[in-house]
């Protein structure tokens, strides 16, 4: 039909136009959006077919001026949006603790009661003693392991091994004593051979984490290492992707970094995990120091 354009060739231009809208360039839109464009039919006598037989149409003020030609010289792209951070995706499944509102009146003895003689996952089976947790109970800092280990096992208290030695150091660096902290972990029951907690494990014996968490209500929780991070958070990201930010857990500000015994394996990493403590003095209000602990 005379005065239109193919159906071909506005394809051919949509993709165009799309595509210097993906270099951020969009100077044709605003041309477009000022009438300037043709938008796909003109009468054979308008001024888009009077261009096009090199005549010019712009010369009668009565009529729209035709598209001008783009001098891609001068065309300066859109800044680039900032984009916010990726939220952290949550685990499959259920979430153990979205589900499960505050208990009220709920204290750390009632879910020391509750957990009893604690059979509910396979990690009972080779038990010394259930570790709960230890120190205040209204502590503005909570440190989360993953589980107990041998000694851990063996004492029936949190990070009293060598990982411990250097925790209560780290602690003590921090301007703090062990009194002054909560200290748990997302397992109360040792994995045999030091093994990670399996998902089941965790599954099952969180729930009583979130309750001591939810009573303690500290201002920041520290997570140490992997297993208490995505437990907390519910995600899959590997922690090196979230280390050292502040995120938010139930009212709780939440920061994770290494596990001592990482650090004990690689000593090179406690200048990071010191970095992070300062972030934590920092919120708590304590004096940042500037030497790290050894
Ligand atoms: S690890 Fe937790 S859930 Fe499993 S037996 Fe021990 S206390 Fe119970």
């Amino acid at each position: 039909m005379p005065g239109q354009i193919p159906e071909n060739l506005q394809k051919q231009l949509a993709d165009r136009l799309a595509f210097y809208e993906d270099l951020g360039i969009r100077l044709f839109y605003r041309d477009r959006a000022a009438g300037n464009v043709f938008h796909g039919e003109w009468p054979a006598e308008s001024p888009g077919n009077m261009a096009r037989s090199n005549e010019m149409p712009h010369e009668d003020p009565t009529l729209p001026k035709p598209a001008r030609k783009l001098d891609l010289q001068k065309v300066v792209p859109a800044a680039a949006p900032k984009m916010p951070p990726l939220p952290l995706p949550a685990l499959a499944g259920p979430s153990l603790f979205d589900a499960a509102d505050k208990i009220v009146d709920d204290t750390l003895l009632r879910i020391r009661e509750d957990l009893g003689e604690c059979t509910r996952c396979k990690l009972h089976k080779n038990r010394h003693s259930i570790v709960f947790g230890d120190g205040n109970p209204k502590a503005e800092l909570v440190f989360v392991g993953e589980g107990p280990g041998a000694d851990e096992d063996a004492q029936g208290l949190p990070f009293v091994g060598r990982a411990g030695k250097l925790l209560t150091q780290m602690i003590e660096a921090m301007g703090l004593q062990r009194k002054d902290v909560y200290i748990c972990n997302v397992v109360k029951c040792r994995p045999p051979e030091n093994r990670l907690p399996e998902e089941d494990e965790v599954k099952t014996c969180s729930p009583f984490l979130f309750r001591q968490l939810d009573v303690i209500a500290p201002k920041a929780i520290v997570c140490l290492g992997a297993v208490a991070a995505k437990t907390l958070l519910q995600t899959n990201r590997g922690i090196s992707q979230f280390r050292g930010q502040w995120l938010d857990y139930r009212g709780s500000k939440l920061l994770a970094t290494y596990h001592p015994a990482y650090l004990l394996r690689n000593p090179n990493a406690k200048g990071e995990v010191w970095k992070d403590l300062q972030k934590v003095m920092a919120v708590l209000g304590l004096q940042v120091k500037r030497s790290k602990p050894s």
